[in-house]
Formats: C-alpha cells, structure tokens, sequence
C-alpha cells in the first residue's frame, strides 16, 4: 500500500494520509485531489510513505493527482517548511497559500500557450533603454554585490534617496541574466509604481518580465507564477507574497525599501519576506540584496557588526540633496492646518511653476467628528477607533473595520446641532488649498482618490503634464515616484508619529520623513522640504536635517541595547482574539501556566489588550515573549504551540514571530 502525504489549506498543522497506490517519489512536489469531508480539496504531496498511523479503515483514497502544472521542487517545499516551521504557522495553509489562487482549485489552469499572449504587458510597451556608466559609489556597490555570485552573501546598499540604488540593481540583475539565471525583486508595492515595471522592461527587451502581485488578475498571476517556475521569466518583480515563487534557476534576490513593513504579513501567515529571502539566498547559495535610505535597525545591525556587507552611497545623482527646515508651530494659530511659513512658500512655489506636495498622513476629512457643548466624539461601535469623516461623500468611516454610517445632524448624546470636525485630513487640506490655488491646480493623492480603476494613470498625467501644482498626499505618494518638477514638500502632522506607545515609532517616522523628503528636487534643482513641528529641537528632526541617518540609527541601537529590545533580543507575541476581552485575557494567563516548564531562559511578559483592543467586533489581546537566543526562543514556541493546541478555549491565537507591531 502507498501512502502519500498531503498539505492542505486547513487550519491544522499537520499533513493528511490519503492513499493512492501508484503513487511514486516523483509525485512529491505535485498538486492532488482529494476528499475531506465532504469535499474535494486540492492539496500538494510533501510526502510518500509505505504506511499510515491511520487505521486503513479509515484511510480514503485520493482522486487525482493533477499533471496540469509542474511539480513543486524539493528547495521549493525546503523552503515552505523552513517558513511554516520557523513562524509556526500550519504547513499545508503555507503550502497552500504560497500557490496563485487557481491552482488552490481543481480546475485546470490556463495552457502556456494561451499565457504567452494573456501575458503581454498590459501596459505601455517600453523602449529599450541602456544602462548609463555607474558613478564610482556605485561602482564600488555593484562589485561587491557581484564579487561572488555563486556564494551566499547578503548586502546592505544605504543609499540616500535619488543616489542610484536602482541602478545598481538593474545592473546587477543584468549580470545575473547574463549568466543565464533568473532575478527576483522585491518591492513594496507595484500598482503604484508602474515607472519601475516599465523601466525593467526596458533595461532587458528581449527577456521576459513578470510581476507578481495581489492587484493582477487570478489569470494573470497564474501565468505569471507558472512562467517564473518554468524559468522563462528571467525577471521576477514581485511584491511580498512573490519570495516563494518557485525559481528554477534563481541567481539574486533583491529587496528594495527593505525597512517598509508591508514586507511582513500581518493577517494569518506572519512572515518577514525579507527575512525570507535572506534564508531562501542562504539554501540557494546565491546574493541577496537589501537596499534603502533608512534600514531596518535589524538590517543596519547585521551590516556594522559584520554579517552583512555594507555599501554605502553618499551622494544623490544630478542634484543636491533637499535643504530640510523645520517650522516651529508652537503658539502659532495654523490655518488648515497650515502655518504661515509653508503658506508663503506655496505661494511662492506656485507663482514659479513649481510643483509643491504636502504631506499629511490621513485620509479624509478629518481625523473625528466632535460635540464641543458635551465632548462626544464619533467613535466605531465595532473597533476602539474614531469614525473618520469623508465629506465628499457624505459617511463617516471606519479605516480599521470598513463600517461607515450616515453623518448624524445633532449629537446622538446632548442634540447640540452643531458638530465639529477637528483636526486635518487630506480632503480637508485639499478644500483650502483649492480655496487658495483653484480647484485645477490641488490634486489630492491618497487611498480614496485612487482607488478607481485607471485613476492613477489620469493622476499620474496631470502631475507630468504640470496641471496640478500641488498634490496633497499620504505615504502612497511617498514611495518610488520619480516627479521632477517637484521642488517643495510640506509635512502637516509629523508629530503625531513621534509620541507612540510602539519602540519602533522614531524608526519609522525618520524613513517616512526621509522618503517623503525625497521626493523634493529630483529634477536639477535643489528641494525645499519644510516640516511642521512643536518639537524642534527633537534628536529624529536634527538627524532628517543633516540627513544622517546612520547617526541616528547609532543613536537608537543605544537605546534598544539599553532596553534589551530587538536587535538585542528576539521577540514572539502570543496574540488571542475573542468576543470577550475577558476570554482573551484568560487564555493568555493559561498560556503563561502552561509555559511554566518549558520556558527555560525566555521571558514572558503579562497579557495586555492589544494596542487597539476591539476590531471588527472583536476583542484582542497579547502576550509578548523575549529571548536573547532565536534558537532558544524557536525551541520553547515549537514546544509551547504544542501544549496550547489541547486546549479548548473560545479564543482563537496565532504566535507572531518577529512581530512589527506590539
Ligand atoms: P534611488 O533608487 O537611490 O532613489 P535612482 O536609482 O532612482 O535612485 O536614481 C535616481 C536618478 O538618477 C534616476 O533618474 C536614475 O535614472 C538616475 N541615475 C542613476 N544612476 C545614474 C548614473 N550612473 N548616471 C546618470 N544617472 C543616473
Ligand atoms: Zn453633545
Ligand atoms: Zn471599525
């Protein structure tokens, strides 16, 4: 009797046994039917074996097994395993959900022949473009990125923004073509970034590019992901979810904007993939590269102390680095948000045909509706967060749960009929700023406005045609873009990220602030970059002036070394979620009983409420866990996990290895 072992997208962390007689060591790596329940699930065989722990009576037998697409390889379930073993996250669901939707599904996928063309570039068919001779920085980067491609290595690039780290990439990607193996790149985020899609496929015309992303189409991201597994697709450019796309014949992984957290998945499936990618360069034996103006505290430790390479790249390319000013609002009445300083530089700006972006980190009107005659405030019944008020369509929103309700006419508590919005959001900014500029020339960048289909593109022209003169944007206008009329960036509301419970929060805002600043003066000229603050004088805004990232960061290390944070130990969160806060509270105090034996060396802090306690309904709480040994840490939660699936409680947990948000 053969039996095989199945992963499948269940919840629970174990392969299933179905037999299938025929079954053969070359079907592992394939895609079977099978039955559960009363269901046909697709699954992945990891495993043959000549027996089952499963009473044969009870053994079912499984239908097909799907000869539709290629079999996973052995580096490719090494590497799902290593992932689901290291996050204990259940390995079929890892399995499961690192293939492109279709192929969760019984049904055939599109034939390659059909795919060549369903995967032309739906965009805007490039023209080949070569490669200009690399200043000595990046020369010196690129030579050391190159020096040994067939060894592992990871490299950090700290480069200041504008200073051609790009570059270097599509370079070394170009080398990597050449030796006749595939390049994967990640990024943040593409759908707002076509430049770069386009720009790769310009670099290399007669290679096949493909990106892989949760915006393409089902179709289009099976073709994409089949094609990277044949290793036709010599190009990969992906976001997170594309560091287990099966590769062939891999030869560089590269990870631009390594600090940005999108990187790591917050919902069900934790992972870092960039820590992914360091592991999955390490089996293959290969580079991987890890750029950015800001890294990752944990990154910019891993390069002083020696276990990455550091190349770093001082100078920005054909223009100066933007001056940076900070605009002291303490005891200033601000209109709209806006102080009297950035007022007359707008002004000035625009008198010159120079495009202006303010910055301000929410959507929507403003942040909260208010009663000033008893100080209710529009709070989501669903979440401990504050209804947002959108004027332009007339709701006040939820940007946590998605709930959104009419706006009242009186205050639902005292029936004062006059509510006020307090604070500043982009559609509020935008108002006054039309008020001043005219309608025409304000142009309003964020979740919302660019969320129909194609209104990026119409964005995108109107900001490179000149019309719009100042664009009033979130972080999404932070990333990437390249808009070289643009001279001035106002910041509204820095300092309401510098206060935060999070020990990450310094860390971030400087790689938002410098990003944002980044933007300003690509194009010749030197930027202007003007931030408003009551906190002049603060260590992070000195640092964002001299634009001296790594004396800041020397400066954060102390701190973390001091407090014992990461990268000076290695955290876990235990997070419970219920309907009660009560039950979640509760299973975590068993947690902690049930760790009393086990817990050699490793600290466990008491449960709290999660930093937003209700979500969606539901009521959340962690317990965090420290180590100063990963292996250590990885031993206890490896046996931890275990002693927590028997129990039985109404709350449902996840173990978050590495968490980024506390
Ligand atoms: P980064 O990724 O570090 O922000 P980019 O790679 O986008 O920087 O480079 C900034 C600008 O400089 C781009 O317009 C790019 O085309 C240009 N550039 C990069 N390297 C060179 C070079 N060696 N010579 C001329 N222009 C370059
Ligand atoms: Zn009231
Ligand atoms: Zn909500």
């Amino acid at each position: 009797m053969k039996i095989i072992k199945v992963a499948l997208d269940v919840p629970l962390a174990t392969l299933f046994d179905y037999r299938h007689d025929a079954a053969t060591e070359l079907d592992v790596g394939c895609r079977v039917v099978v039955p559960f329940g009363k269901k046909r699930l697709v699954g992945v065989i990891m495993e043959t074996a000549d027996s089952s722990s499963v009473t044969s009576g009870r053994l079912k037998t499984a239908f097909d097994v799907l000869r539709d697409s290629p079999r996973l390889e052995e580096s490719d379930l090494e590497l799902l395993r290593f992932a689901s073993h290291y996050y204990h996250y259940p390995l079929g669901a890892a399995v499961m959900g690192s293939l492109p939707p279709q192929l969760r599904r019984p049904r055939p996928p599109p034939s390659s022949r059909k795919n060549a063309r369903g995967a032309a570039p739906a965009a805007e068919l490039p023209t080949a473009s070569s490669a200009p001779t690399l200043t000595p920085e990046q020369e010196r980067a690129l030579s050391t990125v190159l020096a040994d491609p067939n060894r592992f290595q990871s490299h950090l690039v700290l480069g200041v923004t504008g200073s051609g780290k790009t570059e270097i990439y599509l370079q070394a990607i170009a080398a990597v073509l050449a030796a006749g193996r595939q390049a994967l790149l990640l990024v943040p985020e593409i759908s707002l970034t076509p430049q770069l899609e386009t720009l790769v496929r310009a670099r290399f015309p007669g290679m096949r590019v493909v990106a892989l992303h949760s915006a393409l189409s089902e179709h289009e991201r099976t073709v994409n992901w089949l094609a990277a597994q044949s290793g036709h697709a010599r190009v990969v450019l992906g976001t997170r979810l594309a560091v287990f796309a099966p590769m062939p014949r891999l030869g560089i992984i590269i990870i631009d904007e390594e600090h940005d957290a999108s990187f790591k998945q917050t919902d069900r499936f934790r992972y870092s993939a960039r820590d992914i990618a360091v592991v999955r360069a390490s089996r293959v034996g290969v580079p991987v590269v890890l750029g950015s103006a800001t890294p990752s505290l944990e990154s910019y430790f891993n390069a002083v102390n020696g276990r990455y390479r550091l190349s770093t790249l001082t100078q920005r390319i054909g223009a100066p680095l933007p001056s940076i000013e900070c605009v002291d609002t303490r005891g200033e009445r601000l209109e709209d948000g806006l102080s009297a300083r950035l007022r007359q530089a707008l002004d000035e700006y625009v008198a010159r045909g120079e495009q202006s972006l303010v910055f301000i980190n929410r959507r929507g009107y403003a942040p909260v509706l208010m009663c000033h005659s008893c100080g209710w405030i529009s709070g989501c019944h669903r979440c401990s967060a504050k209804l947002v008020l959108h004027l332009g369509e007339r709701r006040l929103r939820c940007h946590h749960c998605g709930h959104a309700a009419a706006i009242p006419q009186a205050c639902a508590d005292c029936g004062n009929p006059q509510l006020a919005p307090m604070g500043q959001g982009t559609q509020r900014v935008e108002g006054a700023l039309s008020q001043r500029y005219g309608k025409s020339g304000v142009l309003r960048i964020d979740r919302d406005s660019v969320r129909p289909r194609d209104a990026w593109n119409v964005m995108r022209r109107r900001i490179h045609g000149g019309e719009a003169k100042i664009l009033v944007g979130t972080q999404i206008l932070a990333k990437g873009h390249d808009f070289p009329n643009l001279n001035l960036v106002g910041v509204l509301n820095a300092d309401s990220l510098l206060y935060s419970a999070d020990f990450r929060a310094p860390e971030r805002l400087l790689a938002l602030l410098t990003q944002v600043s980044g933007r300003a003066g690509r194009g010749g000229t030197q930027g202007k970059v003007l931030i408003q603050t009551e906190f002049p004088e603060h260590s992070l805004y000195d640092a964002l002036k001299r634009q001296d990232y790594r004396a800041f960061a020397e400066l954060l290390l102390a701190e973390r070394r001091e407090a014992a944070f990461p990268p000076f130990t290695h955290q876990a969160l235990l997070r419970a979620e219920a309907p009660r806060l009560q039950t979640a509270l509760e299973f975590l105090r068993g947690a902690i009983v049930a760790a009393r034996d086990i817990a050699n060396l490793v600290t466990l802090y008491d449960p709290v409420p999660a930093a937003m306690p209700r979500r969606a309904g539901r009521e959340r709480a962690q317990l965090l866990v420290q180590c100063e040994s990963r292996s250590r840490l990885q031993q206890f939660l490896g046996e931890w996990c275990r002693k927590l699936e028997g129990r039985s409680s109404s709350a449902r947990w996840i173990i978050d290895v590495d968490p980024l948000e506390l």
